[in-house]
């Protein structure tokens, strides 16, 4: 499995017509972006991701993976997740704005929020911390109560990793291993034509206003629902709505229509386009049949308010549908990294 930032890039061979899944950076921040996004253009993320994916994968252990928000990995009778994610200083958070805890807190979420994606349980995560030479030790202790804090509330241990200290700035990678515990993995590939689609929370406007750094990754939601019905696909929305919808409409090989008005937008967010189109809400996007959806809509899960916002549909378009019965193509290039 590769991956940039977390996501999962599915090998073209192992699934003719699913889409490289590709995340990239839309808040940049500050000096480091430039070099970045020079960084970027040269080496053309979509092209080297696309050559590692042309890779054939020799492995009878590794059940799913490519193009999903975990490798799901057969370890003697049981399936086990891995999800690992990387966030860097000024692309993902300001250090110098959140401090080391939110940052280690933001990284453990992350990782949490693709267990969720499958339903699974979280067990036990493993840190990798590059930190940038002359940086106060105290930060570094911030981070690792920020990782270790959250950790703990969901069951998952900081059980090792590895430090460095060099030139660059902070970057925290952490791997999480899950468990599935009796449900079988929710992959972003089993939407059905019929299906209605639900989202957890609210959406939009989570950068902007921070709510990248407190939110809570939904692993109770995603237990809870697993164990009401059968869920056909699920993805977390890292991306933004339109986007992540893409992503499991193109790995399901499925269309969508949306009901602009079910959207749940958030107070903060810049109305429905942000709902749509920003990034970093975290919250689950669903697929299951159309009998169950209501009641999860009526009764939301774990306490968070779910929204049935759609159907899946034949062919592979998404569709926007306006109260008024207009109905168009669902454009939006989602959270864009690039600044
Ligand atoms: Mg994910």
């Amino acid at each position: 499995m590769f991956c940039r930032a977390g996501r999962y890039f599915p090998r073209p061979q192992a699934r003719p017509g699913r889409p490289l899944t590709v995340r990239q950076c839309s808040h940049t921040i500050g000096a480091a972006d430039s070099a970045a996004q020079s960084h970027s253009a040269i080496m053309r993320e979509h092209d080297l991701i696309n050559w590692i994916c042309s890779h054939e994968l020799d492995s009878s252990v590794v059940v799913a993976g490519p193009g999903d928000d975990c490798a799901v990995i057969v370890l003697g009778e049981e399936q086990v997740l891995v999800t690992v994610d990387q966030l860097l200083d000024g692309v993902h958070f300001d250090l110098a704005r959140c401090g080391g805890q939110a940052a280690g807190r933001k990284a453990m979420a992350r990782s949490l929020s693709d267990i969720a994606a499958m339903a699974g349980e979280a067990t036990a995560a493993v840190v990798s911390l590059a930190i940038p030479a002359g940086c106060d030790e105290g930060v570094g202790k911030d981070i690792y109560r920020g990782l270790r804090g959250l950790g703990e509330q969901f069951g998952c241990a900081v059980a090792g990793g590895d430090v460095a200290v060099w030139a660059g700035r902070l970057a925290i990678s952490v791997t999480v291993v899950g468990r599935c515990a009796g449900v079988k993995p929710v992959l972003r590939s089993g939407a059905r034509v019929g299906d209605a689609i639900c989202v957890t929370g609210q959406l939009g406007g989570a950068w902007r206003h921070q709510r990248d750094l407190t939110f809570r990754p939904r692993l109770t939601e995603a237990r809870q629902l697993a164990g009401r019905c059968e869920v056909h696909a699920m993805i977390d929305l890292s991306d933004g709505l339109a986007t992540d919808l893409r992503h499991m409409c193109d790995a399901s090989g499925v269309g969508a229509e949306l009901q602009a008005d079910a959207i749940p937008v958030h107070p903060q967010s810049d109305g429905l386009k942000g709902a749509l189109c920003d990034g970093e809400d975290y919250e689950l996007l669903f697929a299951v049949s159309p009998a169950e959806a209501g009641a999860i809509a009526a009764e939301g899960l774990a306490g968070t308010m779910v929204s049935l916002i759609g159907t899946i549909t034949e062919g592979r378009e998404i569709v926007l549908a306006d109260p008024d019965g207009k109905r168009g193509p669902l454009k939006c290039t989602g959270w864009e990294h690039t600044g």
